[in-house]
């Protein structure tokens, strides 16, 4: 009998810090950032507060979610350059509080229709990873704004160019440089400088960036200017297009810098024929809620889903900390066997996402995990389509993978909309390459592919092939109650993603924190690996010699994620809520502060 529990008291802050947004950057400074804001008209959540601001100044003047949070998206593409912008791809879930549905958007980089198995190959053997980061190669067809376009058209209430306005604006004044800004360009230094588009724009006069200043992209103004007047077509059959494609095929590197920049696949005609796919949400019912997320080519929305499917029997409110942290490790664990063995593409390979969200399948999976002791990984997949109490069967592959960029913005509106989207160029920086003249970086997803397969002989879904997606871990996240809106969340950091998104929803669902805690907590991160990632503050906790006496073996990371997240009060007032202290601090804020 599945346990029905009421969402466990929040431990509210009561002194809630509120922020109004305030204008762009530029001269004035930056706009305040805070973690948590309460109020009511609409509230938005982002790692950076400038473009917080532009969801807000959106909101205020009548935009609703989807309008609002295309425009944080484009400020970010601004503000926050390395991890998201035009020359990405994301995942964009929407919930529609007249029609009560939830729908998605997946606008995922893509192969070029001449990619194949072989295409992070040379001489028959993988390209070094770092080699193949920084190349035309890794460079998918961009999603984003055809996402962008897409949503506002679909859904929004003002036009494509009206949502681009704030971050047009912000591009042209400039917003002010911060030390996770100068700390991300610093990261990517060595590669940028090699070039020289990227080095004019980043390195400007051969620097970091300094803390304080004012930073502006002019070029990526115009870019969004041209992009509002013409619609994307200019991207996907324009100028701008043939910009993106002459600078993958031929990477605009400096030849003194003796860098080997591989040439990219990506023409016109790949261009052309890009398109979102529209596609039903995953669903699960996870106690009385209703939790949707995105279906593959992301892995979250199965995984999440097939985390809290297992962890559904349990009664995670009333274990004690060290057996909750042991049960939330566990079905991590589990769902990423499965992950890794059975999410790809869908249109490359039968991904059986409705039998890996079963309650039949979670309990078979549930039954692998013993309150005395920690499996050991990596622990082998099992057979969602022949569901086996507590059988594993294949070749078993462990997801060591972690990043740091990426970003994910959460936006509510006055009537009850709300958007989660998580927007990426992969790798901090993505490729390294700018589009000469243009203003904006683009991806290296495609290095998301398996080189060559996890297990050998093992059917690996996440092999390139001609116009596929590679696997994603994004997981933007919507939880609905009796069809009324109770939160988002969602977080960038690769597949730790999907662990942090867990690791929320069961503080805030089950653990009686608030949203704001739940994002906050120190975290740990268990992907089928022999040690579990875990933060100097997690590795803090009483609990932790419990988890290493269970067999628990942990590895210390500095962080994970950069989560943000919306909740709807019982009273209508809503909670933004961001990080206190990862990645510098996210930014908060709703139109009317009411705490
Ligand atoms: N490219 C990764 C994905 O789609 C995200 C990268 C990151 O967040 O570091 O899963």
């Amino acid at each position: 009998m599945r346990a029905l529990a009421r969402i466990a008291p929040p431990l509210l802050l009561a002194t809630a810090l509120v922020c109004s947004a305030a204008g762009p950057a530029g001269a004035a400074g930056p706009p305040p950032k805070t973690p948590e804001a309460v109020g009511w008209g609409g509230a938005v959540a982002s790692v950076d507060a400038d473009a917080t601001a532009a969801g807000i100044e959106v909101l205020r003047k009548g935009g609703n979610a989807v309008d609002a949070a295309v425009a944080v998206a484009a400020a970010l593409g601004v503000t926050e350059p390395y991890s998201a912008g035009i020359g990405g791809g994301g995942y964009f879930v929407y919930y529609d509080h007249d029609s009560g549905r939830v729908h998605t958007i997946d606008g995922r980089e893509t192969a070029s229709r001449t990619a194949d198995e072989g295409l992070f190959l040379e001489d028959g053997k993988p390209l070094p990873f770092a080699d193949a980061v920084t190349s035309g190669l890794s460079v998918g067809v961009p999603g984003s704004p055809a996402t962008w376009e897409t949503a506002v058209q679909a859904w929004g209430k003002r036009s494509f160019a009206d949502a681009l306005k704030p971050a047009e604006r912000i591009a042209e004044q400039g917003f002010t440089v911060d030390r996770t800004f100068q700390d991300q360009t610093a990261l990517n230094q060595d590669r940028f400088k090699d070039f020289p588009a990227t080095r004019s724009l980043f390195l400007p006069g051969g620097k970091l960036p300094e803390v304080g200043s004012t930073f502006r992209n002019p070029d990526l103004a115009a870019t969004y200017r041209q992009l509002g007047r013409e619609g994307t077509r200019a991207l996907y059959q324009g100028g701008l297009g043939a910009d993106i494609v002459r600078t993958v095929q031929h990477p605009p590197v400096d030849p003194a810098s003796g860098r080997n920049a591989r040439p990219g696949r990506v023409d016109a005609a790949d261009l052309a024929a890009y398109q979102v796919r529209r596609q039903q949400p995953t669903h699960v019912a996870y106690r009385d809620y209703d939790i949707y997320s995105i279906a593959p080519s992301s892995s979250g929305g199965t995984t999440v889903g097939e985390a809290l499917g297992i962890l559904e029997d349990g009664e995670l409110s009333a274990l004690d900390t060290a057996q909750y942290y042991h049960h939330f490790l566990e079905a991590s664990r589990i769902s990423f066997a499965d992950r890794n063995r059975w999410v790809g593409d869908p249109r490359f390979s039968d991904v059986p996402a409705k039998e890996l969200l079963s309650a039949r399948y979670a309990a078979a999976r549930a039954c692998l995990i013993s309150p005395d002791r920690a499996l050991t990984s990596p622990l082998a997949p099992g057979d969602p389509r022949h569901p086996a109490d507590c059988a594993s069967s294949g070749g078993a592959a462990p997801e060591p993978y972690e990043g740091l960029s990426t970003s994910h913005l959460t936006v509510a509106d006055r009537w009850g909309n709300i958007v989660s989207y998580t927007l990426t160029l992969e790798q901090t920086g993505g490729s390294g390459i700018t589009v000469p003249g243009r203003g904006f970086l683009l991806n290296n997803e495609l290095t998301d592919f398996s080189f060559t397969p996890l297990v050998p002989g093992v059917p690996d879904p996440n092999l390139p092939g001609p116009g596929k997606r590679p696997r994603s871990s994004l997981s933007p996240t919507i939880v609905l109650r009796d069809g009324e809106p109770v939160l988002a969340a969602g977080s960038p950091g690769g597949a730790t993603i999907i662990t942090t998104t867990l690791q929320v929803l069961l503080g805030r669902l089950d653990r009686g924190l608030s949203l704001e805690q739940a994002i906050a907590a120190p975290r740990a991160s268990q992907r089928n690996t022999a040690a579990t990632q875990a933060e100097p503050g997690f590795l803090a906790l009483p609990e932790r010699a419990r988890l290493e006496a269970l067999g628990h073996v942990f590895a210390s990371t500095p962080e994970i994620g950069a989560a943000t997240g919306v909740e709807r009060l019982p009273d209508g007032r809503w909670v933004a809520a961001a990080e206190p202290v990862r990645r510098g601090g996210g930014a908060a804020a709703v139109v009317r502060p009411a705490p």
